[in-house]
């Protein structure tokens, strides 16, 4: 046997199964078929920019972030705690009152935060705020949409704020999502405040992988995809680009689109969304705050933009000094998600009201499947055997994040070394 375990797929569930089966006392092989860790966090260095592969955020409030992370360690440059919400021509500021003093007046005053919205949300999430468990049951699970809609959480507070936000998170514009699943995710950004390694995106993997002890299995090998698993009488064997590696069991995280690729399950449904980098000229300014758009009348914005921010106000280490980064969301549910660069250009200049002929694409990442499809139902299923050694997990068996993605890792560690014995 090459080890006692081999994880397939270097993400962050592969990756954090890796480190608890070390714990265990087993030896692991990670295979990976790319030429890094990180899977869906990634970061690529353009022209002197840290440029993620799709805008996302670690909140260190998540407890398996807190649990496994060294986050001090990641340096996390920190968003505002709050956001700009563009509503036709006007441009409201909402962030919380004692971290942004300065926007108290415009947050209190403002028409889109109305009392009764605001009693309502309080009623939506008080319980789980306190107990997150309350969460966890799925027999009171339901959409978003219909979930705000039965507390009547149906004013601006909920069309031109939350949905908005919420779309941009969840790469869903319906309000399909598990309504628990966003409670527990509001109840994160309620407890902390999500920000970007210095490094970038993929410090956090990169910094799983340090963690791993060196084996004669050779830890991490990269540019090694898996092929096929064979279940044999006294373990497993999988089929590589670079020959077969054995051992007594194997977990799959190799990301919801390629489970089918390689097991029996059908492959989970996923969302996706694209991420437009720009080096922008002039000083485009929103501070470190998101800035949604909501002007279309009903909700939603008005052109392909979701949520845009200039990342170089929130994250000094993503651009060289004196240049601006900026990101700009668009949704893959929407028969606008894939707008060309033209039209992505003229709403950002609508957006920020300033010309941005110049601004020079650094990027653009498609990205199909970005999360799993979060439907009202189990949160956490845990990871599933395909056979007695073979084991899927990821955050498709869990929550559609970085927390689920850990966690699931954890679990899987956990149901492979009770079954080695
Ligand atoms: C654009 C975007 C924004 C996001 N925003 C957030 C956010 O703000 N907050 C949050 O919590 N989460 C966010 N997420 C979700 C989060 O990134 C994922 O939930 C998490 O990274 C999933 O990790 P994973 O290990 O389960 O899967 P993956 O990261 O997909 O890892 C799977 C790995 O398996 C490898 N692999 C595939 N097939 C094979 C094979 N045959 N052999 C060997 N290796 C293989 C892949 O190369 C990959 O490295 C976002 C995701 C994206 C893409």
């Amino acid at each position: 046997m090459d080890a006692d375990v081999i994880v397939i797929g270097a993400g962050l569930a592969g990756l954090q199964s890796a480190r608890s089966l070390q714990r265990a006392g087993l030896t692991v092989a990670v295979l990976e078929a790319a030429d890094a860790v990180g899977g869906r966090v990634r970061t690529d260095r353009i022209d002197g920019f840290r440029v993620d592969r799709g805008f996302q955020l670690l909140n260190p409030a998540y407890p398996a972030v807190r649990r496994l992370i060294d986050v001090a360690d990641l340096d996390l440059q920190s968003f505002g705690v709050g956001a700009i919400v563009r509503t036709g021509t006007t441009t409201t500021t909402l962030a919380h009152p004692l971290r942004h003093p300065r926007h108290l007046l415009a947050t209190i005053g403002s028409d889109l935060t109305p009392a009764r919205d605001l009693v309502a949300l309080t009623r939506w999430i008080g319980p789980t705020l306190l107990r997150p468990t309350v969460a966890s049951r799925a027999s009171t699970d339901a959409t978003l949409r219909t979930s705000f809609d039965a507390v009547g959480l149906t004013g601006r507070l909920r069309r031109d704020v939350l949905d908005t936000f919420l779309a941009g998170v969840l790469a869903n514009s319906t309000g399909e999502s598990s309504a628990n699943y966003v409670r527990l995710l509001l109840r994160s950004f309620a407890l902390g405040v999500p920000g970007l390694p210095s490094g970038g995106m993929q410090a956090l993997p990169e910094q799983l992988a340090a963690s791993l002890e060196r084996s004669a299995a050779g830890t991490v090998r990269l540019r090694t995809g898996a092929r096929e698993i064979r279940e044999i009488a006294e373990g497993v064997q999988v089929v590589t680009d670079a020959g077969i590696v054995s051992a007594c069991a194997a977990i799959v995280a190799v990301g919801p689109q390629h489970v089918g690729d390689l097991t029996g399950l059908p492959a989970p449904a996923t969302r996706g969304l694209t991420t437009w980098w720009f080096r922008a000229t002039g000083q485009p300014r929103t501070g470190p705050f998101l800035l949604l758009d909501a002007s279309r009348p009903g909700g939603g914005p008005a052109g392909p933009i979701w949520n845009t921010a200039v990342i170089s106000e929130v994250a000094p280490s993503y651009a060289p000094v004196g240049q601006h980064l900026v990101q700009a969301t668009t949704l893959l549910d929407r028969p606008d998600g894939r707008a060309s660069e033209a039209d992505v250009r003229r709403d950002l200049a609508r957006l920020y009201g300033t010309e941005t002929t110049h601004w020079e694409v650094l990027a653009h990442h498609v990205i199909p499947h970005a999360v799993p499809v979060q439907s009202p139902g189990p949160i956490d299923r845990g990871p599933a055997w395909t056979g007695k050694r073979v084991l899927v997990t990821g955050d498709h068996r869990e929550t559609a994040s970085i927390q689920g993605a850990l966690v699931s890792g954890e679990r899987a560690a956990r149901a492979v070394t009770r079954r080695l014995g």
